[in-house]
């Protein structure tokens, strides 16, 4: 017998991660409440209790995300699956989409619309911006879209763009609304219904405090019957009762939102296999955000992401993008001029165990971004963070008065010692 395909010894060792405090743009620590109810063990996929579990998500995100919708539901993969899973379902090809883009992710939007086929509108914010409600309202009266798709909060700038005034908007010119909430939800104002959002997705791995792999999403009744139009029902489980929609079938069948929300509802209809592990994660998110209350989730963040800021501020950094736009729950710090940025986040790495962001795009090499979220918005990760930081910046020739940054943040806990 050939020995030919046998593994090293050190292969056969399970994996072992290296403690880390993770301080970036997310993936963020997960909730150890989180890891603990993902080992649990699977339940057969049409198990009552499993059904049950389906059921009890949907209704704890309809919770997380202030809406009635009854198409409240999971995609399994990460945050890109749901906002693939949205734009192949609502856009045909030959729709038109408006993207308003201010960072990395609107990019996103646009590639995956073009590839479900759309005509696809931009138009464009500098990185450190986000648009004004008359900008894009003018861009829709002049494009005209079937479907407005843009992001709350853009991780790659940091930036939170104003969303409340667009679903009025957008009902009163026929458009569906449309936004990627993955990084702001839970640590930033969002309300589907009250903003007239026709379909909203997110992920775990941001303020939610999972990890990645599951993306909870939810659709309006407009959006629905969007979908149902283009309804389709797989050969081998289609029956003579299915109704199929007279629209042109979804482009993808793992991504298709009708045979998802018939998977999802009543009828059960057979689709992918409930990735149950990651089922058992979202449902604890969900639940330990609303342990907590949404409203209350909301003011950590915005108390432990201005600790973090100011307190930058104070070691004599200098914050990155229009500040009255900034996320909660993540800054964009500029590295000084004659500091390795690579070097500091490795020796931040290294010998601290504390993980921050680097850039992409045009504010690669530029800024560091520092993120406190989900489990990781709290103090005792805030003040570590800053006095490593201050630490390796120090060593590395930055100017700075001694304990500056730790002194803001403490000063900062100390006015608002009512919110832990
Ligand atoms: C972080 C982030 C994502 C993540 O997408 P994944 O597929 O989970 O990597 C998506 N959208 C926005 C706006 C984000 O900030």
């Amino acid at each position: 017998m050939s020995n030919e395909f046998t593994v090293d010894a050190a292969l056969l060792r399970p994996f072992a991660p290296p403690p880390r405090l993770l301080m970036g743009p997310g993936p963020i620590t997960v909730d150890p409440r989180v890891l603990r109810a993902m080992s649990a063990q699977l339940v057969g996929q049409y198990d009552p209790a499993m059904t049950q579990c389906m059921n009890d998500t949907m209704a704890l995100y309809r919770a997380v995300f202030k809406t009635n919708n009854r198409w409240t539901l999971l995609v399994d993969g990460t945050s890109r699956a749901g906002i693939e899973a949205v734009l192949v379902s609502l856009v045909e090809p030959g729709d038109k989409i408006l993207v308003p883009i201010f960072g990395r992710f609107g990019h996103l939007l646009c590639e995956i619309a073009e590839r479900a086929g759309a005509e696809v509108h931009r138009i464009e914010r500098p990185w450190g911006e986000v648009f004004t409600t008359e900008e894009i309202e003018q861009a829709i009266r002049q494009v005209q879209p079937k479907v407005l798709a843009i992001v709350q909060g853009d991780t790659s700038t940091t930036l939170l763009q104003p969303l409340e005034h667009l679903g009025a908007i957008c009902a009163r010119y026929g458009v569906l609304f449309y936004s990627d909430a993955t990084a702001s939800i839970g640590g930033n104002p969002f309300e589907t219904d009250a903003w007239q959002l026709d379909a909203v997705s997110v992920g775990l791995q941001k303020c939610l405090g999972g990890p990645s792999g599951s993306a909870p999403l939810t659709l309006s009744e407009k959006a629905v019957e969007r979908i149902r139009q283009r309804r389709h029902v797989e050969a081998g489980i289609r029956t003579a009762q299915h109704q199929v929609g007279s629209g042109r079938r979804i482009a993808s069948n793992y991504f298709d939102l009708g045979m998802i929300m018939d998977y999802w509802g009543e009828e059960r209809l057979n689709h992918h296999t409930e990735a149950t592990t990651m089922l058992y994660g979202a449902r604890e998110c969900a639940r330990i955000l609303l342990e907590e209350g949404v409203d209350q989730s909301i003011e950590r963040h915005r108390l432990h992401g201005r600790a973090m800021a100011e307190s930058l501020a104070a070691m004599n950094l200098q914050l990155f993008g229009d500040q009255r736009y900034k996320m909660h729950n993540v800054v964009g710090v500029y590295i000084p001029d004659g500091i390795a940025g690579e070097a500091v986040r490795s020796s931040m790495l290294n010998d601290f165990g504390i993980e921050i962001g680097t850039s992409f795009g045009p504010l690669h090499g530029k800024i560091w971004r520092i993120g406190t979220m989900g489990y990781n918005a709290r103090k005792d990760a805030v003040l570590q963070t800053l006095a490593a930081l201050e630490a390796v910046l120090r060593r590395a020739g930055h100017a700075m008065s001694a304990n500056a940054g730790v002194d803001r943040a403490l000063a900062v806990y100390a006015e608002t010692a009512d919110i832990r």
